[in-house]
């Protein structure tokens, strides 16, 4: 790989730890003296981005409509995938059920892959082509593998894919399908983890690793930038996220940190990070005012398997991003997500996986215990779509006990169903 280019608007990229800051060219994922806990930062010169971004409203279409705000030169080509630019929806039933004033339900589901994910696998693409890199890599059982898998067939560029032994079958169906070399590693997540970074040091291949690759952030923000046009004066008081890495709300607090500023918002909204209650690391830290960098891994199972993570390798952003927006971190259990799933269904129309269900269990959560008043207009982030994980969602109407009504092909028959459920 070539070196990064010079970027005029990116003054640096600042460690998370030590503070330093460092050119882009000259570092090439972490800070030196602090390795893989010393994640950065990108710093902008806000001056050129605000002449180059403009200040006229913005319908968004795509992530690329932020490209003032983003790593990337003028000239970066983005994937031909249609990235960003998800629909927002105001969702007034389910207000009043949670007791909000206002509800608004973000659906990343509609994203090519099926999640969030997208938006930081289209900008790793972009930045392992500036540097001329003949593949990248990750490692992930879901979400992140998918998403880098698609946008890389959608270019042509070679990806090789680390994938736990016991990964379910259909998402590696999923990465066969989009042609990404498949290594199903014979071990944990974490030494799939580990031999992916591994391997991109020995081959010269470019790493995505979420909390390793300081761009991730980057393509993540996009989201929130998206919200904050989508709503303008309507501002949310507070955004409800969930968290297993804690890449996606660390992206919200950059990206609301970029937004302020500019100039664009006036008051940070309460970032509200929602864990499973068998996946509590960064919550437990939080309600016990524990360093993150020091305490040790909380085993983690949970039936929302894209935020079961022993050890969150963005731990030190996601802290940062509820304690400086003054949040709070809950957890729900997976009967409430599992419950979650029909409830946003019917409440909003947005079919959501387990993982991006939770959003919405934690929100009643933060209601509940007050993180949430009655007055505030929140936005949750449905992070994946429902066809994602279809077991789960079988499993979720089994327990709310629907179940459809056999009928003979017969319309007296109908009529008698109907009749006896009172439609
Ligand atoms: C990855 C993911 C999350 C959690 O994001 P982190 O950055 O790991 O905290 C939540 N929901 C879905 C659907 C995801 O794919
Ligand atoms: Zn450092």
């Amino acid at each position: 790989m070539i070196p990064a280019p010079a970027l005029p608007h990116v003054l640096g990229l600042d460690c998370l730890v030590c503070g330093q800051r460092y050119d882009p060219g000259e570092v090439e994922y972490v800070c030196p003296d602090h390795g893989p806990v010393g994640t950065l930062d990108v710093a902008y010169d806000y001056e050129q981005v605000a002449a180059r971004l403009g200040t006229a409203p913005r319908r968004p279409a795509s992530m690329w409509d932020y490209r003032p705000l983003l790593p990337v030169g003028p000239d970066a080509v983005a994937p031909p995938l249609a990235v960003g630019g998800t629909p927002l929806y105001a969702a007034p039933r389910l207000a009043a059920t949670a007791g909000v004033r206002e509800l608004w339900v973000k659906d990343e589901g509609v994203q090519p892959s099926g999640s969030l994910k997208d938006r930081a696998s289209a900008l790793a693409v972009v930045k392992a082509s500036e540097r001329r890199a003949d593949r990248v890599t990750t490692a992930s059982t879901g979400n992140a593998a998918a998403a880098l898998s698609g946008v890389c067939a959608s270019v042509g560029m070679p990806n090789v894919i680390f994938v736990p032994e016991s990964a379910p079958e259909a998402k590696v169906a999923q990465l066969l399908a989009y042609g990404s070399l498949v290594l199903l590693v014979e071990g944990s997540y974490d030494q799939a983890v580990d031999l992916s970074m591994e391997a991109a040091a020995r081959f010269g291949w470019y790493n995505r690793n979420t909390g390793f690759n300081p761009y991730m952030t980057e393509g993540k923000k996009t989201v929130i930038l998206e919200i904050h046009d989508q709503l303008r004066e309507r501002a949310p008081d507070a955004v409800v996220v969930s968290v297993g890495d804690g890449c996606i709300i660390g992206a919200l607090h950059k990206g609301l940190r970029d937004l302020a500023a500019l100039g664009g918002i006036r008051h940070m909204p309460k970032l509200i990070g929602v864990q499973a209650e068998g996946s509590p690391f960064l919550a437990e830290a939080w309600a016990r005012g524990e360093d993150v960098l020091s305490k040790a891994p909380v085993p983690a199972a949970t039936v929302a398997d894209s935020i079961s993570a022993a050890l969150p390798r963005d731990r030190v952003k996601a802290m940062r991003a509820v304690v400086d927006t003054r949040g709070a971190f809950v957890t729900v259990t997976d009967d409430e997500i599992l419950a979650a799933i029909p409830a946003l269904a019917r409440g909003s129309g947005v079919f959501a996986e387990p993982a991006a269900a939770a959003a919405y269990a934690g929100l009643l959560a933060a209601r509940r215990q007050g993180h949430v008043g009655p007055e505030d207009r929140v936005v949750v982030l449905a992070t994946g779509s429902g066809l994602k994980d279809v077991p789960a969602a079988m499993r979720a109407v089994a327990a709310s006990g629907e179940r459809p009504a056999r009928i003979p092909p017969d319309a007296d028959a109908l009529a008698a169903v109907l009749g006896a459920a009172g439609s």
